[in-house]
């Protein structure tokens, strides 16, 4: 089942977009059998679960963190992942290159966007986001890499094609300032039901959780 998904929406997704597997809440297990499959990025919304999942599948395949990250698991996302997608604020962003500093590394960073325009969700209103990237750029220890949107938490993938093509908008415009530090090579929106959408709007990186291990333990 998780294997069959897995091979299904690598043969279907369009050359240049990757498949991030949303595992929150899946066994170690679980998301092996992804990984076994063909996934190559696993998205992880908790520190602690992570450390579980990285303990059983090791650095064979990149972790991007996805979730809200907390100012106190700061150090332990930064032994973890390969990239933090939901960076949506400078004090963040100041914590997270501290830690890498004294770790010897730079941290990849997607800014999260709130696209949907709903105060209480995280991320970062679009007329922010470029003040945000060039503070994040004078930071040694994490580089902008892109941006990351959730969209609408509900409603049919149609309703989210005007967040996607928003956030789009503001990473095109972010691309053509060429600002030193920031790379913009990641646009990461989609998820099981509006990921279609999300690619036909520019996605990079689509994540995908029940479309891989299926509904449940949600
Ligand atoms: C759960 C989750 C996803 C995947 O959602 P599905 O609808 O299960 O595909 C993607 N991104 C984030 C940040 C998530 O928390």
């Amino acid at each position: 089942m998780i294997a069959a998904n897995v091979s299904r929406l690598l043969a279907e997704l369009p050359a240049g977009v990757g498949l991030v597997a949303a595992a929150k809440t899946r066994t170690p297990q679980e998301v092996l059998e992804a990984v076994e499959a063909g996934v190559e990025t696993v998205g992880e919304n908790f520190v602690q679960e992570a450390e579980r999942a990285v303990a059983v599948i090791g650095r064979r395949v990149r972790w991007h963190f996805i979730g809200h990250l907390q100012r106190n698991k700061v150090a332990r996302a930064v032994r973890l992942f390969d990239m933090i997608e939901t960076v949506d604020s400078l004090q963040l962003a100041v914590a997270i290159g501290r830690s890498c500093l004294r770790a010897g590394r730079v941290m990849p960073a997607l800014i999260e966007v709130n696209s949907g325009l709903e105060p209480q969700k995280s991320g970062v209103l679009s007329d922010d986001v470029e003040d945000l990237a060039r503070r994040i750029s004078l930071l040694e220890g994490v580089r902008v890499k892109g941006l990351m949107t959730m969209g609408p938490a509900v409603g049919d993938a149609e309703d989210a094609r005007g967040c996607f093509r928003e956030t789009r908008r503001v990473f095109d415009r972010l691309a053509r300032l060429h600002l030193p530090g920031v790379d913009m090579e990641c646009l990461s929106m989609g998820m099981t039901m509006s990921c279609r959408v999300a690619i036909e709007e520019g996605a990079t990186l689509v994540r995908i959780g029940s479309g891989i291990f299926g509904e449940g333990r949600r």
